[in-house]
């Protein structure tokens, strides 16, 4: 069943929990996210990076046209999210094939940039009834990148401001995560969600989500992060389980290996995320 991001994140708050949020780019990962959440009987987000288009995977439209397909027929509440959509066109892009949230990274701009750009995606995602997230502080690396880089920490202050002034549905902070591997253990800052929990009335949003700690992700929970983003080391586990495969003549059998250990990573994940 598909529904909006502020609608999954009501359950999420709810039950105290975090909702897992998976970039899908491929069938295999969608499928494996999927069955996971059915076979757990919770809800899920699934994303479609900008990004992933610009390495050269799925196209928004192409890909973008089956999540929506699998989210509407999945067994689960399923948000179908646009992650770190940069441009308001490409935004405005998922907005027309239906999907029900988008996130407007504008952090890399200019402050006021960053509000005025954010403002014009809630309009517009208002005129189809789908949420945005959006995020102050930056993470550092993007997506596609490694870890380690500078990042900023979302100021509480700002925070407010910005929650207030453009009229969001959840907020993407950085406190000490990043993209990509993790070349060291992360050291997040946990008061500083906690402050920010307390300060802003939409939920918080926490990328960099995998090669957490198991502790750490009941931490932020606790802090009041409702949605965590987690690719890459679901992404890796699919990789070494078909490293690991002995016969690999044919692709239609790598495919399959692929998504069991996404489905299974997920699992992992999602249990975790939501306290079960
Ligand atoms: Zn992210």
């Amino acid at each position: 069943m598909l529904v909006t991001l502020k609608d999954i994140l009501k359950i999420a708050q709810a039950k105290q929990c975090a909702i897992g949020s998976f970039n899908t780019p491929n069938l295999e990962s969608m499928k494996g996210v999927i069955a996971a959440a059915e076979e757990l009987n919770q809800p899920v987000i699934i994303m479609h990076a900008q990004v992933h288009e610009e390495m050269g995977l799925c196209e928004l439209e192409e890909t973008g046209t089956i999540m929506l397909y699998m989210a509407d027929k999945a067994k689960v509440p399923v948000c179908v999210h646009l992650d770190h959509g940069t441009d308001l066109d490409y935004i405005k892009r998922g907005l027309d094939i239906g999907f029900t949230s988008v996130m407007y990274d504008g952090s890399l701009l200019d402050p006021k940039e960053n509000y005025a750009n954010t403002c014009i995606a809630v309009e517009m995602a208002a005129r189809y009834g789908a949420s945005v997230e959006a995020e102050v502080g930056s993470m550092g690396a993007r997506e596609s990148g490694e870890a380690g880089g500078e990042s900023v920490y979302t100021d509480p202050d700002e925070a407010y401001r910005f929650v207030k002034e453009t009229g969001i549905d959840a907020l993407a902070c950085a406190f000490g995560t990043a993209h990509g591997l993790y070349l060291k253990e992360p050291k997040l800052d946990f008061e500083r969600v906690k402050k920010i929990n307390s300060m802003i009335d939409v939920p918080m949003v926490m990328h960099g989500g995998s090669g957490v700690s198991e502790e750490d992700y009941k931490k932020v929970i606790d802090c009041g992060i409702r949605k965590i983003n987690y690719y890459t080391y679901m992404a890796k586990a699919a990789a070494e389980a078909v490293c690991a495969m002995e016969d690999k003549t044919f692709f239609h059998d790598i495919a399959v290996c692929a998504q069991n250990a996404v489905k299974d990573d997920v699992m992992k994940a999602i249990k975790i995320f939501s306290r079960i």
